[in-house]
């Protein structure tokens, strides 16, 4: 029998995630992050349950390429453009879309005799501090690209940094806008957290992201509430059971110590797997699909589930680490991290097994 652990991935919760994200911006193309693996759902995986998308996103180069070579023909963005102007030939065979967030960027661009088209994302700093412009060279920076022969379609482009905060995003709007107005090219604003929670962040693109994987892009909301459905589910089995008396020690470093005879669970699937290291005694998990509690420190390849209150919970027992029945977010609050890193943070040796209606890729031989 193969090790128990595996990512269930949902096409029909994809698909549906997709639908509801479309609905709060019905005026929007909306553009699918499918960067760092797709969240860790496998990237050739998302693009084909959401391929109803106007657009993808990706980060790297090898994934747009991955991306083109499986047949999609959408306009795919890399999210950080491009780092040498050695990538731009393949950018521009591949039909590829690239954000200049930077002064040396753009300059790299520009010189550069493009045989084709080129569309790009251009990417104001409205306050993030991360990627982009600064407001008083945007201006600038637009007249110059638009004197570019290599140009195809431009568009503005900013990030939020508060968007799922009290702050929100009026501040960052307000630069954004200053700096861009009377500019006629399409915006793109929106995270999801800016999707869900922001109207005027509906511009003429919206770029969600994890909201597609049926998580809520604030820690406040519960996926349910926005009808979010949980893309993957984490799921293993008990794989051994250990009976301990009142004062004794589990796993590495004897962290946990029963105060009462406590029956244990041991479940195939460790930080090894992706599941978080530091999530500690008390954090959510699902046997036979009742809420209980893991224990003690976990291990590379096995932690420990409470099975006390569960006695017909013995091996064999099926064990939901997030997913359906419990959101990757409370077990991310509960390791001091977020449900993001927990999804793109599956290892490659937890295999994926795919439910709901599967579409077949596009003819590889479709290239753009
Ligand atoms: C990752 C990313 C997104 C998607 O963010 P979510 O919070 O996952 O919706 C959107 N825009 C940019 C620039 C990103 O890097």
């Amino acid at each position: 029998m193969p090790r128990p652990l595996t990512a269930r991935i949902d096409h029909d919760a994809l698909r549906h995630n997709l639908a509801l994200a479309r609905g709060l911006a019905p005026h929007s193309r909306l553009m699918a992050v499918v960067k760092a693996d797709g969240y860790g759902h496998g990237l050739l995986r998302v693009a084909s349950a959401l391929r109803g998308a106007d657009a993808f996103a990706v980060l790297t180069l090898e994934d747009a390429v991955a991306l083109r070579d499986a047949g999609y023909r959408h306009p795919v963005l890399l999210l950080q453009g491009f780092y040498e102007s050695v990538e731009l030939p393949e950018i521009a065979a591949r039909g590829l879309t690239v954000v200049i967030h930077e002064a040396t960027q753009l300059d790299m661009l520009l010189a550069w005799k493009a045989p084709r088209p080129v569309d790009v994302h251009l990417k104001m700093n409205s306050g993030m501090n991360r990627l982009g412009l600064p407001p008083d060279q945007y201006r600038d920076a637009i007249t110059r690209l638009s004197a570019w022969p290599g140009l195809g379609q431009l568009t503005l482009m900013t990030h939020f940094a508060t968007a799922d905060e009290p702050a929100g995003i009026v501040w960052q709007m307000e630069r954004f806008e200053d700096a861009s107005r009377g500019i006629d090219a399409p915006r793109s604003l929106a995270n999801s957290a800016a999707l869900v929670r922001h109207e005027p962040a509906r511009s003429e693109w919206v770029r969600p992201g994890i909201m597609l994987y049926g998580v809520a892009p604030s820690v406040e909301t519960a996926a349910g509430d926005l009808d979010l459905r949980p893309a993957m589910t984490l799921s293993s089995r008990i794989i051994s059971v250990q009976q301990l008396a009142a004062g004794e020690r589990l796993g590495y470093g004897g962290t946990f110590t029963a105060d009462r005879p406590t029956r244990v669970g041991v479940v195939a699937c460790g930080y090894g797997d992706g599941y978080p290291r530091h999530a500690g005694t008390g954090t959510p998990i699902l046997v036979d699909g009742v809420r209980t509690r893991t224990l003690g420190r976990l291990s590379m390849d096995s932690l420990y589930v409470d099975i006390t209150a569960l006695p017909q919970a013995g091996v064999g027992a099926t064990v939901t680490l997030w997913g359906e029945g419990l959101p990757a977010q409370e077990v991310a609050s509960a390791a001091g991290t977020i449900a993001y890193q927990l999804l793109c943070g599956i290892t490659r040796r937890v295999p994926a097994v795919e439910v709901g209606v599967l579409d077949p890729a596009p003819r590889a031989s479709v290239v753009v």
